[in-house]
């Protein structure tokens, strides 16, 4: 399982500011962070602690050796994670045709 947890996105649904060069490492400093544009928090406490836990899910997971059981063996899962400001996650999973 490989989340790839990087970059901030606006909460506000009107406004498309995104800052994909934020790293995971960085979140904890942007919390309730301004928007450049529109001022809305760009990272909520409630995100944050979402995201947290997420990772620390993804953690164990990896230890007890948890892997999709549609993938192909040794194959990793591509997670990407979405949050809007609610601490209510959204999962996108990568590498699947889903068109
Ligand atoms: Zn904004």
């Amino acid at each position: 399982m490989e989340l790839n947890i990087y970059g901030l996105k606006c909460d506000n649904s009107n406004c498309d500011y995104q800052d994909k060069s934020i790293k995971f490492e960085e979140y904890e400093k942007y919390i309730n962070y301004p928007c450049p544009e529109c001022s809305e928090p760009l990272l909520t406490q409630a995100d944050f602690d979402t995201t947290m836990q997420i990772v620390k899910f993804a953690e164990i997971a990896q230890k007890l050796g948890f892997t999709n059981e549609n993938s192909a063996p040794g194959e990793l899962v591509k997670v990407q994670v979405e949050l809007d400001g609610t601490g209510i996650p959204r999962f996108n999973l990568g590498g699947k045709h889903e068109d």
